[in-house]
């Protein structure tokens, strides 16, 4: 392979691909660059019901795989590496990985966000013995059992129902009275028989014998102290942005998401941004995706202005 690129994307989500799909639609030779898998968290989101035409069969799986391999018909490249650095040598960017080195007129910082942990007693020994934090990679082992959900946001309430095809009963753990998620995911949840609800409550601690068997839980109001028989565990409670690599290099807010403006340019010309990590308000497919294709679109005009 050449290494030498008009743009380079880090990160293959939603993001992403739509910024490989159309950079390379624009004639822009472009490398995305994946350190884990293709797809991102619209591969791990199950049911995507709000990303405009996706009607039947609207799985996240499914969509990333056209996504891929669409970006890969216009000429786009994708590798499986971890980035090691990255720096400025005249107006090129020198990108190394744990196998290659690239060079790049553009970058396209795209990594989006990973799951927050809830920070319980017990969280990180469990993770994979009863605790995780992806319904769509992890439903299967819990065929018939009870889980619990920790969280009251869109994706706790969406996986939530998601995992009532698999376990016997769900229950979702929330810290406050009501929920955060969006009015129909609620009116769904609400009409499951298979899900129950516990308010104001908080995990202390996870308890088992290698594997998950119990949580106690404190209720915020009371202050009631309980514990919680269940057979796993998956937590919702949001994401953290991916972003420690750019840390020296482009402007980041105090919750670690980069900056960047309407036409995704970040603070350092030639290196834009898009996805969930980027400081915004609406974190989905869709605004992933049109960040992405902003991004991809601004690309080839900086190129074709600045290297003319
Ligand atoms: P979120 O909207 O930030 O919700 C996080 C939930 O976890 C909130 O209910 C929050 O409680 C709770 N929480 C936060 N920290 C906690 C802690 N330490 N302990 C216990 N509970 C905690 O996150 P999300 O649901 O992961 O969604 C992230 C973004 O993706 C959102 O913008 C969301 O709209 C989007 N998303 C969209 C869809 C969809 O549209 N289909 C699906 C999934 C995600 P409080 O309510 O008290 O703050």
């Amino acid at each position: 392979m050449n290494k030498d690129f008009d743009t380079i994307i880090i990160g293959a989500g939603a993001a992403g691909l739509s910024a490989g799909l159309y950079a390379s639609r624009g004639r822009v030779k472009t490398l995305i660059i994946e350190k884990g898998q293709i797809g991102g968290q619209t591969e791990t989101t199950n049911y995507i019901d709000n990303y405009p035409g996706s009607i039947e069969n609207p799985t996240g799986p499914l969509l990333t795989k056209r996504m891929k391999e669409q970006c890969e018909q216009f000429g786009a490249q994708i590798v499986q590496e971890e980035i090691t650095s990255i720096d400025i040598i005249d107006n090129l960017f020198l990108i190394k990985t744990n196998k290659e080195e690239y060079e790049t007129k553009t970058i396209i910082i795209a990594t989006g966000a990973e799951p927050k942990l809830a920070g319980f007693k017990g969280e990180k020994e469990y993770r994979g013995r009863g605790i995780s934090y992806c319904a769509t990679c992890d439903a299967d082992f819990f065929q018939g059992l009870d889980i619990a959900v920790i969280g009251g946001g869109d994706a706790a309430v969406e996986e939530g129902i998601y995992l009532t095809r698999f376990a016997n009963k769900v229950t979702i753990i929330h810290r406050r009275d009501q929920l955060r998620a969006v009015k129909s995911i609620q009116e769904k949840a609400f009409q499951n028989e298979k899900i129950d609800f516990i308010w104001d409550t908080v995990v202390e601690e996870v308890k088992g014998s290698g594997i998950v068997q119990s949580l106690i839980l404190k209720n915020k109001k009371t202050e009631e102290i309980s514990e919680f028989k269940v057979d796993g565990v998956f937590v919702y409670i949001g994401y953290v942005p991916n972003s420690e690599l750019f840390r020296d290099l482009v402007k980041i807010n105090d919750a670690g998401y980069i900056i960047g403006d309407e036409e995704m340019r970040t603070n350092v010309p030639g290196i834009y941004v898009a996805g969930d990590v980027r400081q915004k308000s609406l974190k989905q497919v869709i605004t992933a995706a049109a960040d992405g294709a902003i991004a991809g679109v601004n690309v080839e005009k900086y190129i074709a202005e600045k290297f003319k």
